[in-house]
């Protein structure tokens, strides 16, 4: 999508801190950091949230889970990290290109905000 902030970060025109990347999803540090360990995991697709996902989405959004799982792994965090997929602007969602939230390395507290 053209004027999608995280469409131009997986496709490499403007710039970001990635961390890793492959033929499904890109994943990069988080501009602004709510935890020492704050990363973000898009799918290269363009979608809004779960509410826009289609059955053909499955694999790329089990995709993005496991990645969540290796690059808390690569941050020393796999004792703890918490992922966050805020779905609509009432759920805190503010960048409408669905993305999973990989937060860890310090203790999280519970309920969320
Ligand atoms: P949301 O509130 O939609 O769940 O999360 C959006 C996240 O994207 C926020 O944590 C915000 O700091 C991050 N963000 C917004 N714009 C940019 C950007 O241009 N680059 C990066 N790296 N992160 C961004
Ligand atoms: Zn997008």
């Amino acid at each position: 999508m053209a004027e999608c902030i995280f469409c131009k970060i997986a496709a490499g025109q403007i710039p970001a801190r990635i961390v890793h990347q492959d033929d499904q999803a890109v994943v990069f540090e988080d501009l602004n950091p709510q935890a020492p360990v704050h990363l973000l995991i898009i799918p290269r697709k363009h979608f809004m949230s779960l509410n826009e996902a289609a059955a053909e989405d499955r694999d790329v959004l089990g995709h993005i889970h496991l990645l969540a799982a290796k690059v808390a792994a690569m941050r020393g965090i796999s004792d703890g990290f918490r992922t966050v997929l805020n779905n609509g602007a009432r759920a805190g969602q503010t960048v409408s290109h669905l993305h999973l939230h990989v937060l860890g390395g310090r203790q999280m507290t519970w309920p969320p905000g």
